[in-house]
């Protein structure tokens, strides 16, 4: 497909997804301005990045450090916001904070330790969403929702470390709505004790109306914009 062709297909796409967008916030009774589009942007090439850029989509996510340090280094003169959504190793953590504005998938304590030492060596800092687990057995990333609270006292805690909120993934087997009703449930919890950490990250190219009717603030939207994945063989 020849550059132009690609060009418009996204374009395409993003007038569809912005319907979506518009539509689910009217039905919540919510402005589009409360939730953020990330175009996660894994298994695309960097020119991808760039074509959503120039379309004006600013936020770009990605899951693997190893596809997106190298994407994001290629990229250093476009201005977008590097949101990281994958599960994280504690020895990614210096590379994920040469690129990353904000890690989704904070989900134990070792790797809170990881990301404000990281941080402190960059001399910078770093938004964070925990990461929930709404599945019976997490194995998709997550802490138990039991969790989240210990886990949101040490990044507020951590001085390089600002918390916005909670993040999930919806279990594949479960209706969306009742799943993201209970992180709703659980984020409106985690806001008594801290205040200003009012984001949710929730929300993929299948379920971001379930979502945004759950108080989603931020949809990550991969396939609905640039089509489907080859599948990774890691
Ligand atoms: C890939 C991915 C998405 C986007 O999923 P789509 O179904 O392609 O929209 C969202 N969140 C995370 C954590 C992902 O890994």
């Amino acid at each position: 497909m020849g550059g132009d062709d690609r060009t418009a297909q996204i374009r395409h796409n993003l007038a569809a997804l912005e319907q979506r967008l518009s539509d689910a916030c009217a039905a919540a009774r919510r402005p589009r301005a409360d939730v953020t589009l990330i175009a996660i942007t894994k298994t695309f090439p960097a020119d991808d990045v760039r074509r959503l850029a120039d379309l004006g989509v600013r936020d770009i996510g990605e899951n693997r450090d190893q596809e997106a340090a190298p994407k994001a280094a290629s990229l250093r003169d476009v201005d977008v916001t590097w949101h990281f959504v994958g599960q994280l190793q504690t020895n990614k953590c210096r590379s994920v904070l040469r690129y990353a504005d904000v890690v989704h998938s904070v989900d134990r304590p070792h790797l809170i330790t990881a990301l404000t030492q990281a941080a402190e060596q960059a001399g910078r800092s770093l938004d964070v969403f925990v990461q929930v687990s709404l599945d019976a057995s997490p194995g998709r990333g997550g802490c138990a929702p039991d969790d989240v609270a210990r886990l949101a006292d040490l990044v507020a805690a951590a001085s390089q470390l600002h918390l916005c909120g909670v993040m999930a993934v919806a279990p594949q087997d479960e209706d969306p709505l009742a799943a993201f009703g209970r992180l709703g449930d659980i984020a409106t919890r985690l806001q008594r004790s801290h205040p200003h950490a009012v984001s949710i990250s929730a929300g993929m190219s299948g379920d971001l109306e379930a979502a945004i009717s759950s108080g989603a603030t931020h949809v990550r939207v991969g396939t609905a914009l640039l089509g489907g994945r080859a599948p990774v063989v890691r």
